[in-house]
């Protein structure tokens, strides 16, 4: 195989619950990972030597600082390989997110350059040197619906719940860091405010609503601890919260460390509706109407699997 094409989709949290800090500076943390369609495209060209990557989004580097370029590399080291790789990256996940969207890039260089360089890895050999690049990558290898424990790489698959639709919202110029975000929380803790994941955990009810298929249940026991530390901050959060909940939505959450806010819809014609007339209120923030998808990395058959010269006319 010459070249491959592969979608690798975004993430949200239907759950984050902060359990405490760790020796290595991470948190300990409960999460429930779920795929949704939203994606990024990410095609791989076989080289005969040298990492190369071009994105059409301004704002993602194009260097070792891209973590789908440090796959790569890593790939490179661990399986003493000198091949290489022309690496294109188009962008539709917004950055800075919440939505995992630099991970999903990453799990998809892994996956398909696993492929691509013949390395034979399996998923969970995949999934460890994912750990290695970030902790939302050894998810996005796999995707679908999972709980993540540890710091958010030790995964347990549950059942796929396909088509939920979603309504997802983000301020256009906010772009919120994850270590920020944790550092908010902490600092929240710090102070003992009680926004600062202090409650039970509702983690036995979310697994017990995706279990029986129960959206209305689903949507009252969603949770994310960063999230009240990062509305504390960015007001707008909140407002889209209950802006999408005015709209229609069972239930919505920020995802992540924000601040992307999605809302759980009963239909996609709904979504879709709900979707205008929130353009029309919010100018100022991107809407996207998506849902719950069972896989995080899909390999596109390739229909062109090497580029016909072109033939001047
Ligand atoms: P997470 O939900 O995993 O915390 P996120 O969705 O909040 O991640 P990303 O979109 O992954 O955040 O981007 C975070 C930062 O990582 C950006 O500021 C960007 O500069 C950098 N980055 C590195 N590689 C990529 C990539 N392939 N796509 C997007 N951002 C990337």
């Amino acid at each position: 195989m010459q070249a491959c094409t592969l979608v690798a989709r975004a993430k949200i949290n239907l759950y984050l619950e902060i359990l405490g800090s760790r020796p290595d500076g991470y948190s300990e943390v409960a999460m429930i990972l779920q795929s949704i369609a939203l994606a990024d495209r990410v095609r791989l060209q076989r080289r005969p030597h040298g990492i190369h990557l071009i994105c059409n989004h301004p704002e993602v580097p194009a260097d070792a600082r891209n973590l789908a370029y440090r796959a790569a590399e890593l790939l490179q080291k661990e399986c003493q390989t000198n091949l290489g790789v022309e690496i294109h990256i188009e962008k539709q996940i917004p950055v800075a997110a919440g939505l995992a969207g630099g991970s999903a890039d990453a799990a998809a260089v892994l996956v398909g350059l696993n492929q691509l360089w013949g390395l034979g890895l399996t998923v969970r050999e995949l999934q460890h040197l994912a750990a290695r690049l970030g902790s939302d990558i050894p998810f996005c290898v796999q995707g679908g619906t999972q709980l993540a424990t540890g710091r958010g790489e030790v995964l347990q698959p549950l059942a796929d719940w396909e088509g939920i639709p979603l309504l997802l919202a983000k301020p256009k110029r906010l772009g919120i860091s994850t270590a920020w975000a944790y550092q908010a929380f902490r600092a929240h803790r710090a102070a003992s405010l009680p926004s600062a994941g202090s409650s039970l955990s509702t983690l036995p009810q979310v697994l017990a609503a995706l279990e029986r298929r129960d959206l209305l249940a689903l949507a009252r026991s969603l949770r994310n601890d960063l999230e009240q530390p990062v509305l504390a901050e960015y007001a707008i959060v909140g407002k889209l919260r209950q802006a999408l909940l005015e709209v229609g939505a069972l239930g919505s959450l920020m995802s992540g460390s924000g601040p992307t806010v999605f809302g759980l819809m009963a239909s996609l014609e709904g979504a879709a509706q709900a979707c205008e007339s929130l353009r029309r209120r919010f100018p100022e923030v991107d809407f996207w109407v998506t849902q719950f998808a069972p896989t995080g990395i899909l390999l596109e058959p390739d229909p062109h699997p090497l580029d016909p010269p072109r033939i001047a006319s």
